[in-house]
């Protein structure tokens, strides 16, 4: 199963998802999974597992590292190396949602100002839209935007304080895409998720951006691409996951 993160991937247990509330904090998912199910029950990040699923059957086939981004309600990254996914010694690696580009920025559900994922997350537009217009009513009078979509639309009617919302977002967004690629020196990076899917134009802005925000060879040499397997990048890496753990070591559970 993918959660998003963070989680203890090797212990089952979701430590602490921002989008998802406090309901799931320490839930021990893939125990529960496995006693209901009678099945053995695996869990990994959401992005991570997106990783996999465009590394090895999606638009970042052949390349090495792949670097996986998914912009929805959250952000978060995967990194795959040699077909396998990059966990980090803590079971954090990719975590650019919560990369502070702005200290002084809006708060994000982790509890940090101005990470990437407060300034271009769903969830955080969402929020924004609600502190933006408390009146509900746009400068011309017409409905105020209540979540990441509406923003867009308004923008590209032209409201002044969306258009200042969406380059927020693309800024923010580029910053987090030339941190991973300043740290990693990606063959590729494949950029997915509902709000990248639905909204290319901010994707196409932010990766113009971080081509600026990187190192001059970097840049250059910056190649983002869109996801091939949409909504299903996720769902396809679970599966290689259980594959993998299925035809290799025992699978874990009961
Ligand atoms: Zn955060």
């Amino acid at each position: 199963m993918a959660a998003p993160g963070p989680l203890d991937a090797g212990a089952g247990v979701i430590e602490h998802s921002p989008n998802q509330g406090r309901a799931w904090r320490g839930t021990r998912i893939t125990a529960l999974l496995a006693e209901r199910l009678a099945v053995p029950v695996a869990l990994d990040d959401d992005a991570r597992l997106g990783a996999l699923g465009e590394a090895l059957l999606g638009a970042g086939r052949g390349a090495d590292p792949l670097v996986y981004v998914t912009v929805s309600s959250g952000i978060g990254s995967g990194i795959v190396s040699g077909g396998r996914m990059l966990r980090g010694a803590h079971g954090l690696a990719g975590e650019v949602g919560h990369l502070v580009v702005d200290p002084d920025g809006p708060r994000c559900a982790c509890g940090r100002r101005g990470d990437v994922e407060s300034y271009a997350g769903g969830a955080a537009l969402a929020r924004r839209a609600r502190r933006a217009w408390p009146s509900g009513r746009l400068a011309d009078g017409s409905a105020a935007p209540r979540d990441a979509a509406g923003i867009f639309r308004a923008a590209r009617a032209g409201d002044p304080l969306a258009r200042g919302i969406v380059a927020e977002a693309a800024e923010a967004l580029g910053r987090g895409l030339a941190a991973l690629a300043t740290a990693i020196d990606p063959e590729r990076i494949v950029v997915g998720g509902s709000l990248a899917l639905s909204q290319g134009a901010l994707v196409r802005r932010a990766v113009a951006i971080a081509r600026r925000r990187c190192l001059a060879e970097t840049g250059r040499r910056l190649v983002v691409v869109q996801s091939a397997l949409g909504e299903t990048s996720v769902l396809a890496g679970a599966a290689l996951l259980a594959a993998e753990l299925a035809g290799g070591a025992p699978p874990p559970g009961p």
